[in-house]
């Protein structure tokens, strides 16, 4: 069994060594889990993200949590939804990887990751859960070292697709 669990909730209130943010390009803040995070977290993450100087698209740069729960933040920047053929798959794929590579340089052993692009960016969920599911478990297989994995949605749409995801490449693991 893959250590991936589909959850609702928060993902500022977990307690785990890493969360994702799903974050602009500036790194400068903004709304939607962008914006919860700051507040979660309490000025000094604003400050620790002004000296990272902006992320592009597709990468993800880490700071520590200040007032979270979590020990680091991973700011991902994922893309803007275009329709599907500005390489949208390949940069939110490209986020996912920047993730486990970064939880592998920090030895995280929990990481919470929200629907990156999901929310403001417009990216379809029933398409962007089955690229971030693939993607985590192939990290897997390189970080041996993480032990859990939470895939945290806020609205239950979000949360049917990623079950559905998982469930479905759960049954090719089996298959295989
Ligand atoms: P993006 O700009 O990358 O689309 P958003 O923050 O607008 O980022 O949305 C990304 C996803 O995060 C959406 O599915 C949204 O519902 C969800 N979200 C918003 N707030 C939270 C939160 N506190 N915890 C977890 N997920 C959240």
């Amino acid at each position: 069994m893959l250590p991936i669990e589909v959850v609702q909730g928060d993902i500022t209130q977990f307690k785990v060594d890493a969360i994702v943010n799903a974050a602009n390009s500036s790194l400068l803040g903004g709304g939607g889990v962008d914006g919860a995070i700051h507040r979660a977290a309490g000025p000094e993450l604003l400050e620790a993200c002004r000296k990272l100087g902006g992320c592009p698209t597709g990468h993800a740069k880490a700071t520590p949590g200040f007032g979270l729960p979590a020990k680091y933040v991973f700011h991902a920047v994922g893309p803007i939804w275009r329709g599907g053929n500005q390489d949208e798959d390949q940069l939110l794929a490209s986020c996912y990887r920047e993730c486990m590579r970064l939880a592998q340089e920090l030895n995280v052993k929990t990481i919470a990751f929200p629907a990156i692009s999901c929310g403001a960016y417009g990216f379809p969920v029933e398409r962007a859960a089955p690229i971030a599911i693939s993607v985590i478990a192939e990290g897997l297989k390189h970080n041996p070292q993480i032990e859990r994995v939470y895939l945290v949605c806020f609205d239950h749409s979000a949360y049917q697709a990623y079950r559905k995801a998982l469930t479905c490449l759960q049954g090719q693991d089996a298959a295989d």
